[in-house]
């Protein structure tokens, strides 16, 4: 954990506390152990669960700048990437995790209950059924996403759920420049304006990873999302 530590602080400027890194450890022995009966994740030791999970999710503050979210909803979870690290780090924030698969959401409502966090609702759903949901449409500071879709799909999934002045953020590999610029047409028709992408170097990972950082500037137009299944068959252009 030491080497962790360091980086942390190294990469983000981050100085964990003794709580927190407690958490993380804690996080780490359920995923490692639920991993060893169920397919969560493809990482499975701890130093790829340090690095590729752990860090490469606290990564997201970059986007945050100065001001952490009071709100934000992670969709396509997964076993609680980017989500449940980024609530590690901010315990106030109200955090939505979502994803469509049962079993991952049983192992993260596991690790908020062993966890002991508050403010976690954790859901079995698709990010379509979300969007036109008036508890949850417009409703976030943040609406991110790792490793679910194409930016041009993603898009649809996350703006609407972000409120006008809030955000959508892609954590994404190499092909993110060209997926941002192919997704133009459809952030700005969602009310997205596309801001910056930030490139991210982890430590002893050789493949170039980047932070899609969208404002939301307006509001998303009632008719999107559209229903279930079909941003990603018939992806906006
Ligand atoms: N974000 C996690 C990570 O980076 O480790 C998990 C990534 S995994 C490759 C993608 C996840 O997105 C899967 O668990 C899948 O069930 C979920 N997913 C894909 N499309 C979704 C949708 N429309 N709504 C909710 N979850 C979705």
């Amino acid at each position: 954990m030491e080497k962790f530590i360091q980086d942390a602080q190294a990469l983000l400027n981050l100085r964990l506390t003794g709580r927190q890194v407690a958490a993380l450890q804690r996080y780490e022995q359920e995923l490692i152990d639920w991993n060893s009966r169920m397919n969560l994740t493809a990482i499975r030791e701890p130093e790829g669960i340090r690095t590729k999970h752990f860090l490469d999710s606290f990564t997201c503050l970059l986007a945050f700048r100065d001001a952490p979210p009071a709100s934000l909803i992670d969709i396509g979870t997964g076993a609680g990437f980017p989500g449940l690290p980024l609530k590690i780090l901010y315990p106030n924030m109200r955090l939505t995790l979502v994803d469509s698969i049962g079993k991952k959401v049983d192992f993260c409502r596991h690790v908020v209950s062993v966890l002991g966090l508050d403010k976690v609702e954790v859901l079995q759903a698709r990010a379509e059924e979300l969007g036109q949901s008036p508890a949850h449409r417009e409703k976030y500071d943040w609406a991110v996403a790792r490793a679910v879709a194409n930016l041009n799909i993603l898009a649809e999934y996350l703006l609407p759920l972000a409120r006008v002045g809030g955000g959508m953020l892609a954590q994404k590999g190499e092909s993110a420049p060209a997926e941002a610029h192919a997704a133009e047409a459809p952030i700005r028709l969602l009310g997205g304006h596309l801001r910056q992408l930030i490139p991210i170097a982890l430590p002893g990972v050789a493949e170039e990873r980047f932070l899609v950082v969208v404002d939301k500037v307006a509001a998303t137009p009632p008719h999107y999302p559209r229903r279930v299944g079909v941003p990603s068959k018939n992806p906006l252009k």
